[in-house]
């Protein structure tokens, strides 16, 4: 029996059966061992690391053809949707008349449906399924520059502003600069958005030429919102294991102790020798000024500086060094089961190309993963 023509099919959200084949894979030209490289600093707790970590690219290859057998690799990156108008619904009467006063908002199904895309070299690859897979626009080194953003549009698909996420700060505060290179551990990082906490985790973090890195940093980044609307600092709490109490008794006996030192010899004990002549101009304490001699008042305001570090945050680190991008194609539009276009038949969306993200710890890659597989179901 011949099949329909396309463009009269029925509109069916769910696919044809069999699977049109072959499928095709398309990849951009990104060099596979860049690929792994990246692939080994992810920190993925499952059993499939070691396998990324150790094969190379042809296993990879392999264990793509194993679950797609008839699966054609073309090193052709997408560029275009072919996609086609459907017919307007027919509107059926509605089995009970309806209150003209309180008539039902109809919800608009797909105008379209995807039958493929053109690839860079101008081939055509038709399909009955195209999933967009094509990452983030954030670490461009690993072949994902937003190019799922155009197609997405070509669909009608509304964007969520893609910024760099899980990425450095960049502070104009000069002492981070002065610091560049230390590294804290165990501190507590609180990110501010106009004066209120939005974030507070403890754990590791770093001072650069820039501004701040290191995993609380990151993990912090995910949490800010319009940088043009909103202001944001970061408090760090050098010592958050004591209160202010247990801080300002410890920071009495270490005087003491250094008695006959200078403001920043007596700090040698409780700060990294880097920021010790940062905390002694920021604490604005003449630097000649004897342990011994450094009175009450001081030693509180010593401690409000050790408990509350403050760092402005002007701007977020550059997208070329971004682990992912927030933002993307917005998961209003697409079928949470299939990861199906709902303006689009045949388009499927999956991984860092749609408006979710995560911290890091594999949660990003697991999106990647579930909105893959949740297309694959479907197949
Ligand atoms: C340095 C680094 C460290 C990371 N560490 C972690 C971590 O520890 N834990 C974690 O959960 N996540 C981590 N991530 C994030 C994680 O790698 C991504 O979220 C995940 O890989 C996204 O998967 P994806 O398949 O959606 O996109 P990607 O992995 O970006 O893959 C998209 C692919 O599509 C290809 N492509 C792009 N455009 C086209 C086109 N037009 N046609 C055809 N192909 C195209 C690209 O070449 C790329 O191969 C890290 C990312 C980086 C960069």
């Amino acid at each position: 029996m011949e099949e329909p023509a396309r463009s009269s099919m029925a509109r069916s959200t769910h696919l044809r059966r069999p699977y049109m084949k072959p499928l095709s894979i398309l990849l951009e030209q990104a060099p596979p061992s860049r690929i792994l490289n990246l692939m080994a600093t992810c920190r993925l707790e499952t059993r499939h690391r070691d396998f990324l970590w150790q094969q190379g690219p042809q296993e990879i290859r392999q264990a793509l053809l194993r679950y797609a057998q008839d699966a054609e690799l073309v090193h052709d990156g997408a560029r275009k949707l072919l996609l086609e108008e459907l017919p307007p619904e027919a509107e059926e009467a509605p089995a009970v008349p309806e209150n003209p006063r309180h008539l039902k908002k109809k919800k608009a199904g797909p105008a379209l449906r995807c039958i493929g895309v053109r690839g860079t070299s101008g081939r055509e690859y038709r399909a009955d399924a195209v999933l967009v897979a094509t990452g983030g626009v954030s670490y461009p080194t690993t072949g994902s520059r937003g190019d799922g953003y155009k197609l997405a549009r070509q669909a009608g698909h509304t964007l969520v502003e893609p910024v760099p996420s899980l990425v450095s700060l960049v502070s104009h505060d000069p002492d981070c600069k002065k610091m560049m290179g230390l590294a804290l551990k165990n501190v507590t990082l609180t990110l501010f958005e106009d004066g209120k906490a939005i974030f507070d985790e403890q754990g590791e973090m770093l001072f650069t030429h820039f501004g701040i890195s290191g995993p609380l940093t990151l993990s912090a980044s995910s949490h800010l919102g319009d940088m043009k609307k909103h202001k944001y600092h970061a408090e760090i709490d050098l010592k958050p294991a004591l209160s202010e109490e247990q801080l300002y008794d410890r920071i009495t006996r270490d005087f003491a102790l250094l008695a006959n030192h200078a403001a920043q010899g007596a700090l040698v004990k409780l700060l990294p020798s880097s920021m010790q002549p940062v905390m002694v101009e920021r604490w604005g304490i003449d630097p000649a000024t004897k342990a011994n001699q450094i009175t009450r008042e001081q030693k509180r305001e010593l401690v409000q500086l050790i408990k509350h570090w403050r760092v402005s945050i002007d701007a977020r680190g550059d997208l070329a060094h971004a682990v992912i991008t927030s933002g993307g194609v917005s998961v209003r539009e697409v079928d949470p089961k299939t990861m199906q276009s709902k303006k689009a038949l045949g388009l499927y969306f999956a991984g860092e190309v749609l408006d979710v993200d995560a911290y890091t710890g594999g949660y990003n890659l697991q999106i990647a993963f579930c909105t893959a597989q949740a297309f694959a179901n479907n197949l």
